[in-house]
């Protein structure tokens, strides 16, 4: 066959992408710059793999910012990354207290529940992830595990503790709206309501406008606030409302309330958070005693460093080494035909297994890739059009292209291989790029890898055009369950 005519270079060298994978994540911006330089460092370490040396360092910032979100969040995924699902699940707790709508530490609290195997729990952070950022791939792959595994193992619940029978992604915390209806009922006095109204104004939570001098003042109530607040409790009148009403007064000085004595607020839900997270901590102990009584069967919801295990066990059904280091001149020519003046190139392809337990389907993605090329255009160097069909065999001896998914290391920052025109085509399943653990790509990125090696398995070169599939770096990886890749 004239392989000349379709500037097919049958030579034996590789091709390759590359990833560049930055993390950045500023913040602390208007602290001192040791502490930024310890958080940078502290990532660095992470995505390294090295989560001991993280977790110290985190630990080092948490001293003197007890309650700098980022740090906890970062703590929490190393500390996941570490095995250590409890501890975890507190840094990510302690970071939704200061920030309930924190994606990352509700999307770690799912899976911190999911390792324990209390998947309805799991399933309810995913969900509150979810509704804050639909569009997150890694969020969505959490949520559909988490919905398929609580249809799949029935398990008995461990009962969670009243205060956290709460929406987690509410602003205004269960005690502040029971307090008013106790308030509205008159259970309790007009201070103890105050005292919540204070703790949302100082969260934020009723935002005031211009703060009326309140000193010398006598902290007074209309009563018709009453039963606005009786309402609310009882979820007549949503929190919008009867929050920008009570913002209304107060900015209006119709309500009067000493916002400067902050200390008491502070104290109050300071008393209200350790109270919370001790209760937290024991609610992890019983699901932990009864994982262990109930020999609950347990799926990760992180499937990833279970699919590396697997794969190393078996590394040889996966990967060509010998065919890659012969090279591809034992792999026969693809046949051609000439029709209507049209070159037609038939590619008999080996598709190997994916490795077991890989919750992704990257064999019907590879439909896509195969797709791709058939449906372009390429012309011989006679100018005459060539088109591309792919065909799958299950025999080795017959094949033009093996095609194989690995998650072995490839190089550094390498995402995938191929021989020129014919030969061996790997492709990576994952990568350390994301958290420093081996974390599986998303199905989207490992199509993209498979199309571009595709494209060298038909005996294209790379491409200038930082648009061409054929360029040689690819732009975004995405990550199927790296905690870090709900930020994206
Ligand atoms: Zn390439």
């Amino acid at each position: 066959m004239k392989v000349n005519n379709y500037k097919m270079i049958l030579v034996g060298s590789f091709s390759c992408i590359l990833l560049f994978s930055l993390m950045s994540n500023p913040v602390f911006a208007s602290e001192t710059i040791d502490i930024q330089e310890l958080y940078k460092k502290a990532n660095e370490h992470l995505l390294i793999g090295e989560l001991h040396e993280a977790v110290e360092i985190y630990d080092e910032i948490l001293e003197i910012y007890p309650e700098n979100v980022n740090t906890l969040v970062m703590k929490g995924v190393a500390l996941s990354n570490l095995d250590r699902h409890k501890q975890s699940l507190i840094e990510f707790y302690k970071a939704l207290e200061f920030d309930p709508k924190n994606i990352l530490a509700l999307t770690g609290m799912g899976v911190g529940f999911g390792n324990f195997g209390e998947y309805k729990e799991a399933q309810l952070y995913f969900e509150n992830a979810y509704e804050i950022k639909p569009n997150n791939h890694v969020i969505t792959n959490y949520k559909d595990f988490a919905q398929k595994t609580v249809e799949k193992y029935p398990y008995n619940e461990v009962d969670k503790p009243e205060i956290f029978e709460i929406d987690v992604v509410e602003t205004v915390p269960t005690w502040v709206k029971n307090t008013a209806g106790w308030w509205a009922d008159g259970t309790i006095g007009d201070s103890e309501f105050i005292t919540g109204l204070q703790f949302l104004i100082k969260n934020n939570i009723i935002e005031i406008d211009s703060v009326q001098a309140t000193e010398d003042k006598v902290q007074t109530i209309p009563t018709w606030v009453k039963n606005t607040a009786g309402w609310w409790a009882e979820n007549k009148i949503p929190d919008k409302e009867f929050l920008s009403g009570i913002s209304f007064l107060i900015t209006n000085g119709f309500l009067v309330i000493d916002i400067l004595d902050i200390s008491q607020i502070s104290e109050e839900s300071k008393k209200n958070s350790d109270r919370n997270l001790w209760e937290f901590s024991r609610y992890l102990d019983r699901i932990e005693k009864t994982v262990i009584n109930d020999k609950r069967y347990i799926e990760y919801p992180n499937p990833s460093s279970d699919v590396i295990k697997k794969f190393l066990r078996d590394y040889v059904k996966w990967n060509f080494d010998q065919q890659i280091e012969i090279g591809n001149k034992d792999f026969p020519n693809p046949e051609y035909v000439l029709v209507d003046d049209i070159y037609h190139l038939e590619y008999k392809i080996y598709i190997n297994d994916q490795p077991i337990g890989l919750p992704l389907d990257h064999v019907s993605t590879l439909i896509n890739s195969f797709k791709y090329w058939e449906d372009i255009e390429l012309s011989a160097n006679d100018g005459k059009p060539v088109k591309i069909h792919f065909v799958t065999t299950k025999s080795r001896i017959d094949a033009n292209l093996w095609v194989t998914w690995v998650v072995r290391d490839i190089g550094e920052n390498v995402l995938g291989h191929a021989n020129l025109g014919k030969g061996v085509i790997e492709v990576a399943l994952g990568g350390y790029g994301c958290d420093g653990n081996f974390q599986l790509f998303h199905v989207d990125t490992v199509e993209t890898i498979m199309t571009h090696e595709l494209g060298h398995g038909i005996g294209l070169k790379h491409s200038k055009d930082p648009d061409s599939i054929m360029y040689p770096t690819i732009k975004k990886v995405k990550y199927a369950y790296c905690l870090l890749d709900v930020n994206q």
